[in-house]
């Protein structure tokens, strides 16, 4: 297939769900979590869920940046864009992502300067057409990101552009998903991994759930036809494996040249996720060589302690263990105009998905 309407085809979706259908076990029900944001989004808005039997049950993970990013992050970015003669530089659902008590939306409505940004050259090029203010670059995502935020340090460090820098909280996904499977309560059977972060870490990184701990995966496409397909893979595994249906992008290699050119510039560190909690290794910082270009060692910020608002239950909703529904804030206090957590914020954020395209 060459043409993203084939991958759309309604016959065959439908065929692929007859097929999980008569592959599937009647007596035994299936977990399999779609850890990207982007997955759920499309799960979502094709009505997969409702394609499949009961006991085939889909679950939404960590795979949203922007949902996984901690308050903390959020608070330290916002004093920084409190300190004279700085701008902020971000994509833009980061801007409306809620800090303890305010927002980069609501700063910039205070008059801090904050601007949406659509790729780091851009934030390379307000730096240099601003050499009397200091930039920040929010550096959030996962191993797609990354490479892309590593090279504009490179080339702020080769065109000597002091005035930029990065705030740091990139993370990568195989630990967040060792930290998932390693606690049983979760019980997932198989994970549809994150098509692009797979194009770019290879599938070396994720033997561990099939060798470790017994659980299978299948790095996946985001269309409809895509998505059933890994499912079924899945279904179809009489023993756990790391299998690629996405094969149109992802070698299981991966992409060497991105991953060197994170390697230049990061380095593994501990890493806080916004509902988990830390995740050993599960973060990348800015390496010495570069320390120039680290913005949380630039400006020496006082952040006071994060609070996040009680009620919400993102932690548990990007855990996998509760659904949106079940908390009391959703679609009244809380919705995408105005969201109380961070899983309502993104587009791809399993609460936005539940609150556009339904539940069940
Ligand atoms: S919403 Fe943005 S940050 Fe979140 S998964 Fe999608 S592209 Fe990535
Ligand atoms: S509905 Fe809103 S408040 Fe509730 S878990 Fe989702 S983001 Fe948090």
């Amino acid at each position: 297939m060459k043409y993203i309407d084939e991958f759309r085809d309604s016959s065959l979706v439908h065929r692929l769900a007859d097929r999980i259908r008569a592959a599937a076990s009647h007596g035994r029900e299936y977990k399999f979590m779609e850890v990207c944001g982007t997955h759920t989004m499309a799960v979502f808005r094709f009505g997969l869920r409702d394609l499949l039997e009961p006991n085939i049950k889909l679950i939404s993970g960590p795979g949203c940046p922007v949902c996984v990013t901690p308050v903390e992050y959020m608070d330290r970015t916002i004093a920084i864009a409190r300190l004279p003669d700085v701008i902020i530089t971000t994509f833009g659902d980061m801007m409306r992502v809620p800090g303890s008590r305010s927002s980069l939306y609501k700063e910039k409505a205070a008059g801090r300067d904050v601007r949406m940004v659509y790729s780091t050259d851009d934030a390379l090029d307000i730096a240099k057409r601003n050499p009397g203010k200091e930039v920040v670059f929010l550096g959030v995502g996962f191993e797609t990101t990354v490479p892309t935020v590593g090279a504009s340090i490179i080339t702020a460090a080769r065109q000597g552009i002091g005035n930029y820098s990065v705030l740091c909280a990139h993370k990568t996904m195989p630990e967040a998903l060792r930290w998932l499977v390693a606690d049983s309560r979760h019980g997932i059977d198989g994970f549809l991994l994150p098509g692009h972060v797979s194009a770019i870490t290879g599938m070396k990184p994720y033997e561990f759930l099939a060798k470790e701990y017994n659980t299978g995966c299948v790095a996946a496409g985001f269309e409809p036809v895509d998505i059933l397909q890994a499912i079924l893979m899945l279904v179809n595994q009489s023993k756990p494996r790391v299998e690629i249906q996405y094969k149109r992008i992802i070698t299981p290699l991966g992409n060497r040249l991105a991953r060197s050119m994170t390697g230049m510039v990061f380095e593994k560190c501990s890493s806080v996720w916004r509902g988990i909690g830390e995740v050993k290794d599960s973060g990348l910082k800015i390496r010495r060589e570069f320390s120039g270009f680290d913005a949380a060692l630039k400006f020496k910020v006082k952040v006071t302690p994060a609070h996040e608002n009680k009620v919400c239950i993102c932690n548990m909703v990007l855990k996998g263990v509760k659904t949106p529904l079940e908390c009391r804030l959703f679609g009244k206090r809380c919705t995408p105009d105005n969201p109380v957590g961070s899983c309502m914020v993104s587009s791809e954020g399993t609460c936005a998905a539940y609150y556009k395209y339904g539940r069940r």
